[in-house]
C-alpha cells in the first residue's frame, strides 16, 4: 500500500492499538492485504474538532466538491469511504487535499454544512467566518481567488454542474445515480434529489481533509474470531474482533455498519468458542474428579 496525505482521524484518541501491539507481542500476524489500510471519512477541521462529513450535506442538492483546479473529482453523494478514495485518486495527478465544498446561501439554510446547522441564521455564518473554517465571497471567481483554487475552471464547473442540475443527470461523476445517493438527498428535489443548480450569491466553501474512521489492516483470525500466528495456527485464548480484527471487506466500503456489523458476530463467534472450550475443559475435569 501507497503512502496517503491522511493526518487526521475520527476514532476515539485513546484507541492506540495497544491491544493490537500486545497481540503482536505473543507472535499473532497481521494480515495487510488490503485496498486500504483504513476506512476514510471527508473531515472538515474546526478548533479540535475532525468534523466527518458522514451524510448531511455531501449528498444534498446544491453542493460540489472541488480540487485546487476549480474541478469535480468524484460523485459527492457516494459514501464517505468512496468519497475519500476519489480525493486520494485525484490527488495524485492534481492537489486534491484539502478539497473544497462548494455551494450557495440557499444550500446552508437548507441542509446545513459541516458544522453549520440547516438553518444557520447570520450569527451562526459570521461566527465561522471570523475563524477560517468558513470562505464566502459574493461571485465565484472571487471565492476561488479566495481559497485559491483555479477560478476559471471553477467558474466553467459551476455552469456545468447547474446543467446536469437542469437535467438531472450528471453527465461526469452520475452524482444521484443510485439507490444509495438518492437515499441521502432530499427526495423533495426534483428530477434528481442530489442535483440543485448553485446560483444565489453568496457562495460559500469548506475544505476538507481525509480522516481514518477505523483500521482496516488488523490481526489476522479465523471463523470463531481466533488470532493466528504467522503459520495460520491458532494462538490457545486469543480472540480478535472490531478494529483489533483485519476486516472482513479489506478496505472496500459495501454499506452502513461494515464495521459494527462483523464486530458483533464474531465477538458472538469467540465467545460461542470460548463457551464449548469450558465445556469441555469442564467435562475433562469431571472426567479426571471421577477417575
Ligand atoms: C464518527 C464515527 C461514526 C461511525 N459510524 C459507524 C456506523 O454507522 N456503523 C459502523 O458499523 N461503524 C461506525 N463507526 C466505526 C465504529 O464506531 C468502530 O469500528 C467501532 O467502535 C470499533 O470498536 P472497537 O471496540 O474495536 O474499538 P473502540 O470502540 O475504539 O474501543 C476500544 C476501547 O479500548 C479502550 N482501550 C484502549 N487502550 C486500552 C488499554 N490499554 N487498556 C484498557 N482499555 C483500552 C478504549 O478506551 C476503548 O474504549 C463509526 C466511527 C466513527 C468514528
Amino acid at each position: 500500500m501507497k503512502d496517503v496525505p491522511v493526518a487526521h482521524s475520527n476514532a476515539f484518541a485513546g484507541a492506540n492499538g495497544d491491544g493490537f501491539q500486545a497481540a503482536r507481542a505473543v507472535g499473532a500476524a497481521v494480515d495487510e492485504k488490503h485496498t486500504n489500510p483504513a476506512f476514510y471519512f471527508p473531515s472538515s477541521l474546526h478548533e479540535d474538532t475532525v468534523y466527518p462529513h458522514i451524510l448531511l450535506d455531501r449528498a444534498k442538492p446544491g453542493l460540489i466538491a472541488v480540487n485546487k483546479d476549480g474541478r469535480r473529482f468524484v460523485n459527492e453523494s457516494d459514501s464517505y469511504h468512496d468519497f475519500v478514495e476519489g480525493m486520494l485518486r485525484a490527488n495524485a495527478a492534481t492537489p486534491s487535499v484539502p478539497a473544497w465544498l462548494i455551494c450557495d446561501r440557499s444550500f446552508i439554510r437548507d441542509y446545513g454544512l459541516g458544522l453549520l446547522h440547516p438553518g444557520a441564521g447570520a450569527r451562526e455564518i459570521e461566527r465561522y467566518i471570523a475563524d477560517g473554517y468558513l470562505h464566502r465571497a459574493d461571485t465565484l471567481a472571487a471565492l476561488a481567488q479566495h481559497i485559491d483554487v483555479d477560478g476559471a475552471n471553477l467558474e466553467a464547473t459551476v455552469a456545468q454542474h447547474n446543467r446536469y442540475a437542469a437535467t438531472g443527470i450528471d453527465e461526469a461523476f452520475g452524482k444521484g445515480g443510485t439507490e444509495y445517493n438518492q437515499f441521502n438527498g432530499d427526495p423533495a428535489n426534483t428530477p434528481n434529489p442530489c442535483l440543485r443548480p448553485i446560483v444565489a450569491p453568496p457562495f460559500f466553501a469548506v475544505a476538507v481533509y481525509p480522516s481514518t474512521m477505523g483500521t482496516c489492516v488488523g490481526l489476522s483470525t479465523d471463523g470463531d474470531a481466533r488470532v493466528l500466528d504467522g503459520n495460520g495456527a491458532a494462538i490457545e485464548g486469543l480472540y480478535a474482533c472490531g478494529n483489533d480484527m483485519a476486516s472482513l471487506f479489506r478496505g472496500v466500503y459495501v454499506g452502513p455498519g461494515i464495521t459494527l456489523g462483523p464486530a458483533l458476530v464474531f465477538a458472538y463467534r469467540a465467545v460461542m468458542h470460548l463457551g464449548s472450550n469450558a465445556a469441555v475443559d469442564a467435562g475433562d475435569a469431571r472426567k479426571r474428579i471421577s477417575a
